[in-house]
């Protein structure tokens, strides 16, 4: 059953807020128990506090993705704690702005450090785990951004989400073979802290013109893709990237 992860333990990362948070209530409602891990140490916590008061099992660890040992105790201490790890939801991203020109090395480094080698950081340090007890599902948020370009952010973030679909389909073919499953989901654009920051309310209604579906995603939405990818109901699914964007790319591309 898609709804049924009473037997399942789930690291999330970004849960603090926006489309992780999503993600970690709507696994945690169906009973999984959760791993938070954030840099954003106090949001994190109030969070867990509020799912903890809807009957969720959840536990925070304070994590920058983007760093190899905080990785490593994020896998430590969620075995220690829960027994085992059955999923991981590589969520956590950050956004850019600006042409190329104005694209600094500096920002290059640091968009790809979160997004793209904390995917990497954070699946080196639960695989073992998985391949120990035979099995495991990882899920990377990409964005589709990474299907063409990103029309509010910057190259340094499109080439991330690029990267990021790339590197699920290697994971997804050398991982295979332990049963552990790697798929990505590519949120169209979704109405959360980082989108209200970085965009006006201007660049937002241009945006509900070219989605089908006429308006932006929720957390939700992205969280029901992420729980069937995590579920037994997609055992035989591995490589795949689910693209939840209301359709917004057959705007997108017929304007090419
Ligand atoms: P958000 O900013 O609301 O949440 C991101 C979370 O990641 C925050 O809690 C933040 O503290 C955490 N985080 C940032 N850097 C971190 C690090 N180094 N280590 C650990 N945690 C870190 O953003 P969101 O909109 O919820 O985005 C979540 C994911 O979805 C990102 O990967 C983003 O690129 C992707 N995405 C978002 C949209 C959108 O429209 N919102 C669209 C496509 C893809």
């Amino acid at each position: 059953m898609v709804d049924d992860f009473s037997d399942k333990t789930v690291i999330v990362t970004g849960a603090a807020r926006g489309i992780g948070r999503g993600i970690a209530e709507k696994l945690g409602g169906a009973g999984a128990s959760v791993v938070i891990a954030d840099v954003r140490e106090t949001k994190m916590r109030e969070t867990a506090s509020e799912l903890r008061e809807d009957g969720v099992t959840v536990e925070t660890v304070s994590c920058d993705v983007t760093s190899k040992a905080d990785a490593e105790r994020l896998a430590e201490r969620t075995v220690d704690r829960f027994g085992g790890i059955d999923a991981l939801v590589n969520n956590a991203g950050i956004g850019s702005r600006g042409s190329f020109e104005e694209l600094d090395h500096e920002a290059w480094q640091q968009v790809l450090d979160v997004n793209l080698t904390g995917v990497f950081n954070c699946s080196k340090a639960v695989v073992p785990e998985m391949i120990d007890q035979d099995g495991g599902s990882i899920v990377n948020i990409s964005s589709m951004a990474g299907q063409n370009i990103s029309y509010h952010g910057a190259a340094n973030y499109t080439a991330s989400k690029w990267g990021v679909i790339g590197l699920t389909k290697h994971m997804a073919w050398d991982l295979g073979e332990y049963d552990i499953r790697v798929t990505a989901v590519c949120p169209g654009s979704t109405l959360t802290p980082l989108t209200e920051a970085g965009t006006s309310e201007e660049e937002r209604a241009a945006t509900t013109e070219k989605i089908a579906m006429d308006r932006w995603a929720s957390p939700e939405d992205h969280a029901a893709a992420v729980a069937y990818l995590v579920s037994d109901a997609s055992s035989y699914v591995t490589g795949t990237v689910l693209e939840v964007d209301g359709g917004k790319q057959l705007s997108v591309r017929n304007e090419i």
